[in-house]
């Protein structure tokens, strides 16, 4: 009696596992896709601009998959999610702390291939023991190398 009801069990747990891994399996390609294009893309694109990208792939994928995702993803430490400092939500495939340039102009976002870092907070001040401070971001911004090309052009 026991061993029959033990084996249903492992009969249904089979298959959950089973959908389970059927579902896993179709996130996990989605997710790659979204991956490979967000790894192609060095400007640090919005949401938009990946759901760009991967529909060229997957024609019926929609904005909020996409959206949700990245958020996911940014979530795990798979990838991050960076705010500018005018709000918008950017994604970048480098999950390592590393300081960016936005170019005010055409609003592109590049990595600074240098090692800078961050400048320090004393943990022992208590603005800093009375608050949970869990990352920085060092932002430098004036014109990308496009646009200081075309004001020097148009000048
Ligand atoms: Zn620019
Ligand atoms: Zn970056």
């Amino acid at each position: 009696m026991y061993l029959v009801i033990f084996e249903n069990f492992l009969d249904k747990l089979l298959v959950i596992i089973i959908i389970t891994s059927m579902n896993e399996f179709r996130l996990t390609s989605q997710r790659k896709l979204i991956l490979e294009e967000l790894m192609h893309c060095t400007e640090h694109p919005p949401a938009d601009m990946i759901y760009e990208g991967v529909r060229k792939h997957l024609a019926n994928i929609s904005l909020g998959t996409v959206y949700r995702n990245l958020d996911i993803m940014a979530r795990h430490g798979m990838i991050m999610k960076i705010e500018t400092p005018d709000g918008q939500k950017r994604f970048d495939y480098n999950t390592d702390p590393h300081p960016h340039f936005r170019c005010e102009k055409c609003g592109k976002i590049e990595d600074i291939p240098m090692d800078l870092d961050a400048p320090e907070l004393d943990p022992s001040h208590p603005w800093v023991k009375s608050r949970k401070i869990k990352a920085s971001t060092l932002y430098y911004h004036g014109l990308c190398e496009d646009c200081a090309a075309q004001e020097i052009e148009n000048n």
